[in-house]
C-alpha cells in the first residue's frame, strides 16, 4: 500500500530570505523531497531571493550542500538532485528597498499559482507585502506565506493581520505553526472523527484530564537574543500547545474543510479561562556537563526569562467543565518527546476488590520520536493466581502497521508547503486565532511582569523543576513520565 501521490500544477514560488537557516535546512529538503516524490513534473520555478549577492549558479551549489546534509536519503539519485537544482533561480533583493523588484517580476509566470515564501524575520513581513502590490506581483492565484513568531503579543500580532490584510485577502494568508503539519496530528483528527470508539468517551464524563508535553533537549543555542525576549510561553506555549489543545479539545467539525475546523479550534480558546497564578510554574535550566546554563547562555546574569513552562488550563464549556488540560514544555530536559496523553477515569467500580489497584486507560498520542499512538488497556496478569491486573498497550505503530515502504509520510514541511500550492489552509491558523491565543497568554505574562516573577531553577537533563511535579501532585495526579 505505498501511498499514491497526486501531481500538483506548475506553480512559481518565492523564498525570500532562502539563504537563510530555515530554508536550507527545511523547506528546500522538503521541496527537494516531494520533487524526488513526484508531486510535479517540469515547469516548477522555486526562486530564492534574499540580500547577498549571489549568481544562480553560486546558489544551486549552496543548496546542493544543504540537500547532501539535510536529505542524505536522496544522496545517490544524481538525475532527481540536477532535475531540482535546475528549477532554482536566485535573485538579489532588498525586502526593506525596491531594487531588485524588477528583477524577479520577470522571472514570474503570468496565469499559475504563486507563492511567497516570507522566510525573514517578522520586522520584514510587512514591508514585503507592500512590495509585492507596489510591484504588481501579486495575483489572484497568489499566496503569501508566514512563519512563527506571529506577533510578541495580542498588539503585535493584531498590527501584523491588520499590515498584511491591507493587501491581502485571509484566504491568500498561510501562516505555518508546523506542528500542525506533523503526521501524527493529522492522524489525532483521523482517529477521534473517524472511528465510532472514542469520541463518546471524550468528554470530562470520562476523561480525568490531559496531558501535553513538548520537552527538548536542546537548549536555546544560537537564538539567544529572539529568546530572551520570548521565553517558553511566547515561543512555545501561545502556539504549538495551545494547537495540539485545540485539536484535542474541538467539537467535531461539520467537515474537513480549513474554516470549519479553524471556527472550532477558535471557539476552544476563547472556552479557555484565565489561568490562576499558583496554576503555573515557570522555570529556567542551570549549567551541566552538556554546557552552560540559560542565563550564560543569553549573557544575562539577572535574567527572568522561563525556559521551561507547565501549566494547568480549563476549558469552560459543556463537554470538557471539570477535566484540565496540563501543559508542559521545556529546554534542556531528559529527552525529546512530544506527546499528548488522554487519560480516562477509572472504572467505577472494581469487581476485583482493592488487591487489583487502580487502573486507568491512556490513550498516547506520540508526535515525536517514533510517531505513533498507543492505547493502554488493563487486563489480567497472566500466571498469577487470584485477579491481579497490569496495563498493557495495544500499539498502532505506524511501522508495524503499515510497512516499512509507507513509513516515508511527508514531514511537516513537505506537507505544508505542498498544501500551499493546492490551496488548502486547514493546517494553517487563521488570524482571529492567533489573537485569540495572545488574548489568553497576555495576561499571564503580564501578571509574571506585575509581579517581578522569578523562574525556578531545574537541572539541565532533568525532568523540569519540582514544583511542576506538585503543581500534579496537589490534583492527586502524576505526569506520565518524559521517554526518549
Ligand atoms: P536567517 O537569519 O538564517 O535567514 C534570514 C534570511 O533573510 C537570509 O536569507 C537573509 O539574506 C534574508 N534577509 C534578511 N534581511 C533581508 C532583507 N532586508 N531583504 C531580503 N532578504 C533579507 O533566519 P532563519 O533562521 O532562516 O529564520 C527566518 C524566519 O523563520 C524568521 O522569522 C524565524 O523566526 C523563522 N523561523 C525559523 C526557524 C528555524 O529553524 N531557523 C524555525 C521557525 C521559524
Amino acid at each position: 500500500m505505498v501511498s499514491r501521490v497526486i501531481p500538483v500544477d506548475p506553480f512559481d514560488l518565492v523564498i525570500f530570505g532562502g539563504t537563510g537557516d530555515l530554508a536550507q535546512r527545511k523547506i528546500l529538503p522538503a521541496l527537494f523531497r516531494r520533487y524526488c516524490a513526484g508531486q510535479w513534473h517540469d515547469g516548477v520555478r522555486i526562486i530564492a531571493a534574499a540580500r547577498s549577492e549571489h549568481d544562480p549558479d553560486a546558489f544551486r551549489a549552496i543548496v546542493a550542500q544543504s540537500l547532501a546534509e539535510f536529505a542524505p536519503e536522496h544522496a545517490g539519485q544524481d538525475d532527481l538532485r540536477s532535475g531540482f537544482l535546475q528549477s532554482l533561480d536566485y535573485v538579489q533583493l532588498d525586502a526593506g528597498a525596491d531594487s531588485g523588484w524588477d528583477v524577479l517580476a520577470r522571472k514570474l509566470t503570468d496565469d499559475r499559482i504563486r507563492a511567497f515564501y516570507f522566510s525573514v524575520g517578522p520586522s520584514l513581513f510587512g514591508p514585503l507585502a507592500e512590495r509585492i502590490r507596489q510591484h504588481g506581483l501579486a495575483t489572484p492565484q497568489t499566496r503569501i506565506v508566514v512563519e512563527k513568531p506571529f506577533g510578541h503579543d495580542l498588539k503585535s500580532a493584531r498590527a501584523l493581520n491588520a499590515t498584511l490584510a491591507a493587501y491581502f485577502d485571509e484566504s491568500q494568508i498561510y501562516r505555518i505553526d508546523h506542528y500542525l503539519g506533523k503526521e501524527t496530528v493529522q492522524n489525532l483528527m483521523a482517529v477521534r472523527f473517524g472511528n465510532m470508539l472514542f469520541e463518546p468517551l471524550w468528554n470530562s464524563q470520562y476523561v480525568d484530564h490531559i496531558q501535553i508535553t513538548v520537552a527538548e533537549t536542546v537548549g536555546v543555542d544560537g537564538r539567544e537574543e529572539y529568546y530572551e525576549r520570548a521565553g517558553a510561553m511566547r515561543d512555545m506555549v501561545q502556539n504549538h500547545l495551545m494547537q495540539l489543545l485545540c485539536l484535542i479539545a474541538m467539537e467535531p467539525p461539520a467537515k474537513f474543510d480549513s474554516d470549519a475546523v479553524r471556527d472550532e479550534k477558535l471557539k476552544v480558546i476563547r472556552a479557555l479561562d484565565p489561568v490562576q497564578p499558583h496554576h503555573i510554574v515557570r522555570g529556567q535550566y542551570t549549567g551541566g556537563p552538556d554546557g552552560p546554563g540559560y542565563r550564560e547562555a543569553v549573557g544575562n546574569p539577572r535574567s527572568t526569562t522561563e525556559s521551561y513552562v507547565a501549566l494547568r488550563a480549563h476549558v469552560s464549556n459543556w463537554r470538557w467543565a471539570g477535566t484540565p488540560f496540563y501543559l508542559r514544555t521545556g529546554k534542556r530536559l531528559v529527552a525529546r518527546s512530544s506527546v499528548i496523553n488522554v487519560i480516562f477515569k477509572d472504572a467505577p467500580h472494581s469487581i476485583f476488590g482493592a488487591e487489583a489497584g487502580r487502573h486507568a486507560n491512556t490513550l498516547s498520542i506520540r508526535l515525536q520520536p517514533n510517531e505513533g499512538i498507543t492505547l493502554k488497556v488493563t487486563i489480567k496478569e497472566p500466571g498469577q493466581g487470584g485477579m491481579r491486573l497490569i496495563d498493557v498497550p495495544l500499539d498502532m505503530s505506524f511501522a508495524e502497521a503499515l510497512g516499512p515502504e509507507n513509513l516515508d509520510a511527508p514531514d511537516a514541511y513537505e506537507r505544508l508547503v505542498m498544501d500551499v500550492i493546492r490551496g488548502n489552509q486547514t493546517l494553517f491558523m487563521r488570524g482571529d486565532e492567533v489573537e485569540a491565543a495572545w488574548a489568553w497568554t497576555d495576561p499571564i505574562i503580564a501578571g509574571w511582569q506585575a509581579r517581578g516573577d522569578v523562574p525556578k531553577p531545574y537541572d539541565s537533563g532533568s525532568t523540569g523543576p519540582g514544583d511542576a511535579e506538585l503543581l500534579m501532585k496537589r490534583d492527586g495526579r502524576q505526569w506520565q513520565g518524559i521517554k526518549p
